[in-house]
């Protein structure tokens, strides 16, 4: 059984791309690893969020997660400032990280231009945080998406060389995670490739039925194939992924005859989709809204999470400073 770490942002609302895409998956991984779960929100300050709004981040995140099916009594879900052991392993392995590979990190040279008012030292060692949340709990995998692919790379080489300079094999090399079945990206159906939060299109695991039903009948299509197996507009197309993804292979391939004889009436192929859709989010959405109101089982949840990644996390930080030198007199 491998060891698992995930780090989740605490930034807005999950929309359907971070379901179908991520969290989805999680929920069939943490059955068959030893799952870390953290909301990352010492990573979210190198923006200076708004005091007023960083608990209630935090909250929208973890009743999400709860809510789309992470499981408290199978993984450890926590806070990640709930784990001081974390900033200490940070500040040690700061020492072994060097300023010029900091410097050439595409995320922070992508901030420099993004946020060039606050360049902040904390988004410089960003991946000196992230490399100190992984090897907290000598995780084998991690689930990344492309943009964290160089970052987990960087946690590798802080791993060996540690391992090298202090002549152990302690660190693992962290891997990628693979899941077992074919990744997804989920459309917008604004006719954006992407749905996402920057992109203003998300269909959100708390909309409402009528939400819903709003956002899917408003997607862009065009006035309909005139001839036999024409090829389609971007968004024609993402209505037929986004089918594929909700309704299933069946439902899209009856559709897309529709499409191939000229019979297709979108509004058809839409309602179909935006109830498909409820069914996947209605019972997510209730779930929720019951969690939210449950100050004392998210006490608890965090609670027991915070315990089961202190332990992993002060038994990895004790080791550290031993090899590192640190004695008691
Ligand atoms: P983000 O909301 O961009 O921080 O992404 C969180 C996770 O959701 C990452 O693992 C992304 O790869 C995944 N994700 C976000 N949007 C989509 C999308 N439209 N399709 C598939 N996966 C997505």
């Amino acid at each position: 059984m491998d060891t698992v770490v995930s780090g989740i942002r605490s930034t807005g609302n999950l929309h359907l791309g971070n379901y179908f895409g991520a969290l989805r998956n999680f929920i069939d991984m943490q059955y068959k690893n030893r799952c870390f779960f953290f909301i990352a929100d010492y990573h979210s300050l190198t923006t200076h969020p708004d005091p007023s709004k960083l608990h209630g981040n935090v909250k929208n995140v973890l009743t999400e997660y709860l809510g789309a099916g992470l499981d408290p009594e199978q993984s450890a879900i926590y806070v990640q400032s709930d784990v001081p052991e974390v900033t200490e392993l940070y500040l040690l392995l700061n020492m072994h990280a060097y300023i010029g590979e900091l410097q050439r990190t595409a995320s922070f040279k992508d901030k420099i231009r993004k946020q060039a008012d606050n360049v902040n030292a904390g988004l410089l060692t960003y991946p000196v945080l992230m490399a100190a949340d992984i090897l907290l709990h000598k995780a084998d995998c991690v689930p990344v998406g492309k943009d964290q692919e160089q970052h987990l790379e960087m946690t590798r080489k802080y791993a060996r060389r540690f391992n090298t300079i202090y002549g152990v094999e302690y660190f693992p090399e962290s891997q990628p995670y693979k899941f077992s079945g074919e990744l997804v990206k989920v459309p917008g159906l604004d006719g954006n490739g992407k749905m996402g939060k920057s992109e203003g299109n998300g269909i959100y695991l708390v909309d409402s039925d009528k939400d819903i039903r709003k956002k899917v009948m408003k997607a862009l299509t065009d006035s309909g194939p005139t001839e036999p197996n024409m090829p389609m507009c971007e968004g024609v197309a993402n209505l037929f992924t986004m089918l594929k993804i909700v309704s299933g292979q069946e439902v899209h391939d009856y559709f897309l005859e529709k499409y191939n004889d000229c019979s297709i009436r979108y509004g058809d192929l839409k309602k179909q989709l935006a109830e498909d859709m409820i069914k996947v989010i209605a019972p997510i959405r209730e779930r929720i809204l019951q969690i939210q109101s449950d100050d004392e089982y998210l006490r608890n949840v965090i609670r027991r999470g915070a315990e089961k990644a202190r332990e992993s996390a002060s038994k990895t930080v004790k080791e550290v400073r031993e090899i590192m030198g640190f004695k008691p007199f």
